[in-house]
């Protein structure tokens, strides 16, 4: 039987983020994550010689936590460019142009994407820490975690870093 002090399931920026902690605090961890990659609904993409963001990109000075981390992983940040008027395409692929406003002024963005505090984060992770493709299917009240590739864990803590209606069907 595999076993771990502190099981987390998720392997977005909650998940990622407390097994840097644990980590950091010498506790004994094992993160499931059911995508081949690590950032959930935070990912960042090379386009035409550019980067974007997919999903999250803005963050605010009222969020004290997450500047002190980026200051402390060394993840860069910058103003979000807000002169001048939003251009955007919506989805229906029509862009929009001259709507009359400039858009998230005050806000901020990290250097090289939203993705690039994920990968901060998971810099000095163990990877035989970090199990990718690896969905959990249950979870028991005992501490036992049931995944879709057939293996079992038993944790001591389960920490479920998911989406409530996903949590809800564990
Ligand atoms: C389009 C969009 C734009 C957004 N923009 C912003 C923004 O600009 N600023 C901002 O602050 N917030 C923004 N948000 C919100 C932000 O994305 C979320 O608050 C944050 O990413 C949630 O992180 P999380 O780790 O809690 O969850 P998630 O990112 O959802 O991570 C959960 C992880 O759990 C995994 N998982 C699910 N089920 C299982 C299972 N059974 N077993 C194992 N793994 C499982 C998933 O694959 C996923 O990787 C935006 C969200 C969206 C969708």
């Amino acid at each position: 039987m595999n076993q771990t002090d502190i099981a987390i399931v998720g392997g977005g920026l909650a998940g990622v983020a407390l097994a840097e902690q644990l980590q950091r605090e010498g506790v004994d961890y094992q993160l499931f994550e059911a995508r081949d990659r690590l950032g959930g609904r935070i990912e960042s993409t090379d386009y035409d010689g550019a980067r974007f963001d997919l999903g999250p990109a803005w963050f605010w000075h009222v969020q004290p936590r997450l500047m002190a981390a980026c200051e402390r992983l060394g993840a860069g940040i910058f103003e979000q460019f807000s002169e001048g008027e939003l251009l955007f395409e919506d989805s229906v692929r029509q862009v929009h142009r001259g709507v009359g406003f400039a858009s998230m002024a005050g806000s901020l963005r990290i250097e090289g994407g939203a993705s690039a505090l994920i990968d901060a984060f998971a810099r000095d992770l163990p990877r035989a820490r970090l199990h990718l493709d690896a969905a959990v299917q249950s979870v028991s009240d005992r501490g036992y975690l049931q995944l879709m590739n057939g293996s079992v864990w038993q944790a001591r803590r389960i920490v479920l870093a998911i989406p409530p209606r996903i949590a809800a069907q564990l």
